[in-house]
């Protein structure tokens, strides 16, 4: 797969997922949040690493919820806007310490939430645009999630790909630098890697 050919495929996935109505995303997004639940890691967590949902993508703002409520420490990411490819962890607490980021995401408040330096969750979730049985990711194009979980602080955490059954792709080439992740949640089920 060329260039060209895995940039025509994250357009072709990425207009199907828009298209997605509002209660497919919600009953897909309560049944990926039944499935994670069930994991002794997640249980058991002390920090997990979420994304903020955008443009159809699954909707973990329930299970940020939940974590909150349980005191379980929510990590959200910050692009730096310098350094294009590059993004930080903080801490959030609540939804006021989110503010609008780069790609219109929410992200944490540079005012409230400090980067942080020192962490390893124990779960995170980790957005895509498809994911192949073996884990290899297909994102953005921007290599972000690739560098994040390529630090150390990253080795022993549970790394979930969630998705929609229909970005669940039969192969995806691997780079270099590509980082798989450790399994895949759809609506469907809940596969380790
Ligand atoms: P994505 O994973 O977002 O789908 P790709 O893996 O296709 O994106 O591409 C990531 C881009 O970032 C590539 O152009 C690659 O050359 C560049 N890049 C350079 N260094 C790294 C790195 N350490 N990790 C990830 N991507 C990198
Ligand atoms: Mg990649």
């Amino acid at each position: 797969m060329n260039k060209d050919q895995k940039a025509a495929l994250r357009r072709e996935l990425l207009e199907r997922r828009k298209a997605l109505t509002a209660e497919t995303v919600r009953r897909a997004s309560l049944a990926v949040a039944g499935a994670i639940r069930c994991l002794s890691e997640w249980k058991n967590a002390r920090q997990v690493l979420l994304y903020w949902p955008v443009r159809g993508e699954v909707d973990t703002r329930p299970l940020m919820a939940e974590l909150w409520q349980r005191g379980v420490e929510v990590l959200l990411p910050r692009c730096r806007e310098a350094q294009p490819g590059i993004m930080d962890l903080a801490c959030v607490s609540c939804e006021t310490d989110l503010r609008p980021g780069m790609f219109a995401i929410m992200e944490p408040n540079e005012a409230t939430c400090p980067v942080m330096h020192e962490y390893e969750p124990d779960v995170a979730l980790i957005p895509g645009v498809g994911y192949a049985p073996d884990g290899t990711r297909l994102g953005f194009g921007g290599g972000y999630y690739d560098r994040l979980l390529a630090e150390p602080c990253m080795r022993q955490t549970l790394t979930i790909g969630l998705c929609y059954e229909f970005q669940k792709l039969d192969k995806l080439p691997a780079e270099d630098w590509d980082q798989p992740v450790r399994a895949i949640c759809t609506e469907n089920e809940l596969c380790r890697i």
